[in-house]
């Protein structure tokens, strides 16, 4: 609403019109009878003793006293506190005996009032003082702490007692309010103990949504102040709408010759969370018909993958995989109340210049709610979330996989990550949460995010003879937790190479840039519908066929282990299990269809065991051993480890002060295992605590 020259309206006058609209604002109700919406709130909040605030919708204060809400818009925080008193006034006609101190604490709230704007322009000077509103998402909310907000003093003159009240700073009384004292030394008042009156008080900061974002900008972000019961309300992760008054305040203090430099700062108003899934971007009826449409068309699937970073040429199991991904499979709780998660975590480990970066780029610009970082992370709370020191105190502060919770975090370097991540990761990869409890602050915050991460070989190429454990820097049990790991290798193919040079030239010589079939915007669209409205079921023929696979594999890995001398290598798991009908679910999903059938679980089948026969390769066999993925250490490789460790025990009886290491290395070459390999195995079990050096180059085994 435009605010015209309205009269200043005189304080109590403001007390007395507000509380007349609290008592007498009337809405019909679904009946069609008149209804004391606020009359009606007020009787509620004395019924609950929790509640301590009331919630005034402003077109029903616009529409009441229209004076009275164009005096708010232009003085509101000397308004908003009138109206406090005209409340707790109201509040005391239906309860007489409440007592004044409990009366303080009620507080009004409004919203759906002032202009939207974007945290970007809150800077501006005409926003200042100003009640606005914006959309952001809280990044970082610090502990609630009390903070004063009265209290009495006594004039050491002449004894009188009075109150004070401070909203942001303390203060003394400067002069005695008794016109017969004359005190007004600061130093002569007594602040009394027991009078003190505290309200909780919080600090969020909130920054901007990524899909709002400018493209190639940073995120800006801004301070909220929440008090009393809006406190605890929101946390990080959760996407808001915020009702405020832009505040002031010196950055360094006003200091006569130096900058009178300013920051913001929001007071809350009222604080509204998103409960809704995605709808940022609102579908027109006539988009829906077009995508509804497309359904049993022909090349519907191809033009998909086709418009999946059509810049990057071949990758073509890698495109289904993303694909996949962005449409996601159906989360599920089981009858004892475990839930299996339905979004899919895809791992690209590929040599440098292969694209990876690229296609995580892409893949930030398609999906509804992505986004883009690096694992060495932007802040301090990482790819999760971490307890920071703030300005005055602690504060809790979201990680890339809370920010995108529902959507996709692109993570590259994803081998660069914080110690500290790698041990969230796992709860957040599984448990889709990540529970944090440091300085007091106890909480777990929603990661439902899908994660597409990309790795560099730890020997800055990814070595086909070494299996997947000895190129990555990553823990086997965070492997594990990838539905598909594929890698990029840039070996040298001449035809291979000839159409991907010529299909990078085309690029940049002539106009033909692979023009997608469907435009990112479109795409962003058409996975928003799928992900709302299609929830495929599986058939049981798929569910067989995902089965019959699934019983293959498992008898693939049993016949290896009879080879490599009846070690049982880790079959596939349930993981793969869960990860094959995501991936059914995914692709009935990305056609629209309700079921999933065998054709859709032929997708996945073919996606695992692209990927199975990249990674789960064991080097020295060439089976697909999927131990490998799952451990770290292939099958045929675990069993000559054991065989080292069984020569140490058994030369143990012949040297009891330890076995000489060479003695060791003399007997494992008879069984065709290198000096290097023996030497690994007993450090390794040397730092597991299994084996100990009483001599240098002497070993022993624990014994038990
Ligand atoms: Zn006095």
């Amino acid at each position: 609403m435009e605010v015209t020259s309205t009269e200043v309206l005189p304080d109590d006058q403001i007390i007395d019109r507000f509380s007349n609209f609290l008592l007498n604002f009337t809405t019909l109700d679904e009946e069609g009878r008149d209804f004391y919406k606020y009359r009606e709130e007020i009787l509620q909040i004395i019924a609950d003793e929790t509640k301590r605030s009331i919630i005034i919708d402003f077109p029903d204060l616009a529409l009441f006293d229209q004076e009275l809400a164009e005096n708010l818009l232009k003085n509101p925080v000397k308004v908003i506190n009138l109206f406090d008193t005209g409340f707790r006034r109201s509040l005391k006609i239906f309860q007489e005996d409440i007592s004044e101190e409990l009366l303080r604490k009620y507080r009004v709230r409004i919203k759906n009032i002032g202009k939207p704007i974007s945290i970007r322009e809150l800077h501006r000077a005409e926003n200042l003082g100003k009640i606005i509103n914006f959309r952001g998402i809280v990044v970082k909310a610090t502990k609630v702490k009390p903070i004063l907000r009265r209290a009495m003093f006594r004039c050491l003159s002449c004894g009188l007692i009075f109150p004070m009240e401070f909203e942001d700073e303390f203060q003394k009384p400067t002069a005695c309010p008794n016109p017969t004292c004359d005190n007004n030394n600061p130093n002569r008042f007594e602040m009394l103990k027991d009078s003190l009156e505290y309200e909780e008080y919080q600090e969020l900061t909130i920054q901007e949504l990524p899909e709002e974002l400018p493209p190639g900008q940073l995120p800006q972000s801004v301070v909220t102040v929440v008090r009393g019961d809006l406190t605890n309300k929101v946390r990080p992760g959760d996407r808001v709408t915020v009702y405020g008054v832009v505040k002031t305040f010196p950055e360094r203090g006003l200091r006569v010759g130096k900058k009178p430099l300013f920051d913001i700062l929001i007071e809350t108003l009222y604080i509204d969370s998103e409960s809704s899934e995605l709808e940022e971007i609102e579908l027109t009826e006539e988009e829906k018909e077009i995508i509804e449409s497309l359904k049993n068309s022909e090349d519907l699937e191809q033009k998909i993958y086709q418009s999946i970073a059509p810049s990057i040429y071949g990758y073509d199991h890698i495109k289904k995989a993303i694909a996949a991904l962005l449409f996601g499979g159906v989360p599920k709780v089981l009858p004892d109340g475990t839930k299996i998660r339905g979004t899919i975590n895809i791992l690209l480990i590929g040599d440098p210049g292969t694209g990876k970066s690229q296609i995580l780029k892409y893949v930030a610009q398609i999906s509804p709610r992505a986004l883009y970082t690096s694992g060495r992370g932007a802040s301090a709370a990482g790819l999760t979330a971490a307890v920071v020191k703030s300005d005055d105190g602690w504060a809790l502060e979201a990680g890339v996989l809370v920010l995108a919770d529902k959507g996709i975090a692109c993570i590259d370097e994803f081998d660069k990550m914080s110690r500290d991540d790698r041990r969230a990761l796992h709860e957040a990869m599984e448990q889709q949460s990540i529970s944090i409890a440091k300085a007091g602050i106890v909480a777990t915050l929603n990661a439902r995010t899908s994660i597409l991460a990309a790795a560099n070989p730890k020997f800055g190429r990814y070595l086909p003879e070494r299996d997947l454990a000895e190129n990555l820097d990553l823990p086997p049990t965070i492997l594990s937790r990838f539905d598909l790991i594929f890698v990029l290798v840039d070996i040298p193919k001449k035809e291979e190479d000839y159409k991907k040079a010529s299909h990078i030239l085309g690029l940049h010589t002539r106009d033909i840039r692979p023009e997608p079939p469907f435009s990112p915007e479109f795409l962003k669209k058409y996975i928003l519908y799928a992900k709302e409205h299609i929830f495929p079921k599986l058939t049981r023929e798929a569910a067989n066929k995902i089965l019959d696979f699934y019983m293959k594999m498992r008898a693939m890995s049993k016949e290896e282990s009879e080879e490599t001398l009846g070690m049982s290598p880790i079959a596939i798991t349930a993981r793969q299990l869960e990860a094959l009908v995501r991936l059914t679910e995914a692709h009935a999903r990305m056609l629209l269809k309700d079921e999933a059938d065998e054709s859709d679980a032929d997708f996945a089948i073919d996606l695992m065991t692209f990927s199975l026969s990249q990674v789960g390769r064991d080097p020295q066999s060439g089976r697909i051993d999927i131990g490998i993925v799952s451990t770290g250490v292939s099958s045929s490789k675990r069993a000559r480890y054991l065989i080292v460790i069984d020569i140490l025990r058994e030369l143990e009886n012949e040297y009891p002060d330890g076995v000489p290491l060479k003695k060791i290395i003399e007997i494992a070459k008879e069984k065709k295992i290198g000096e290097d390999f023996v030497v690994e195995v007993l450090n390794r079990e040397k730092n597991k605590g299994n084996v100990y050096e009483p001599r240098p180059g002497k070993y022993k085994s624990v014994s038990y």
